[in-house]
């Protein structure tokens, strides 16, 4: 149970991992806190857009849909590594999930199936949106996967969670498929081992 850090303090504690900031407009005041809450936090959620062209990928996950305003996440991270913020507060990335995988999240536990879609996940996780095409074979540059690592490792750090805490919104949100071309518990294993 954690207070969101202020936005001061993620930009700077992405940038003490060495991430690469983009920012972008009036990132820190975009958000969508007068729909509903943000915080307490408990993790990290990892997407692919769905979109190709880092600029185009920018500011559709700023912008979103008619359907769904943005933001849609707090950092697009795009093929070459660099993180664009594009919101801070609650952003419409993670949707309803399942109240058994937040327990999970919690305690720092492995994560059960993912079978409902009953919890506020908007209010409660950290987002970011990759740039992939999100079909298996459009592929993930190193740069970019490290990125991946480093702000979720930024945050589990300054909230004293473990990569346990990081998780991909198909481990959410029952029917979701991204983020697609690597696996979640890869990505553990390397915030794991960047939290050493
Ligand atoms: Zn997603």
């Amino acid at each position: 149970m954690a207070p969101p850090m202020s936005a001061a303090d993620f930009l700077d504690a992405l940038k003490d991992e060495g991430v690469t900031v983009v920012e972008v407009g009036d990132w820190r005041h975009h958000n969508r806190n007068h729909k509903g809450p943000w915080g307490p936090v408990h993790g990290v959620m990892i997407h692919h857009t769905v979109t190709k062209g880092s600029a185009r990928t920018v500011e559709l996950c700023r912008d979103g849909y008619e359907d769904l305003p943005g933001p849609l996440c707090h950092g697009v991270i795009t093929k070459d590594g660099r993180v664009h913020l594009v919101g801070y507060g609650r952003a419409n990335h993670a949707g309803l999930g399942d109240d058994d995988v937040l327990r999970a999240v919690i305690a720092e536990k492995a994560l059960p199936h993912d079978n409902e879609a009953n919890t506020d996940g908007n209010r409660h996780f950290y987002g970011f949106e990759c740039e992939n095409l999100g079909d298996g074979h459009d592929p993930w540059p190193e740069p970019q996967l490290a990125a991946i690592e480093r702000v979720a490792a930024a945050i589990c750090r300054r909230h004293g969670w473990t990569e346990r805490s990081v998780i991909g919104h198909l481990e959410w949100q029952p029917g979701k498929v991204d983020p697609r071309g690597f696996t979640m518990a890869s990505m553990r294993e390397r915030v794991r081992d960047r939290l050493k």
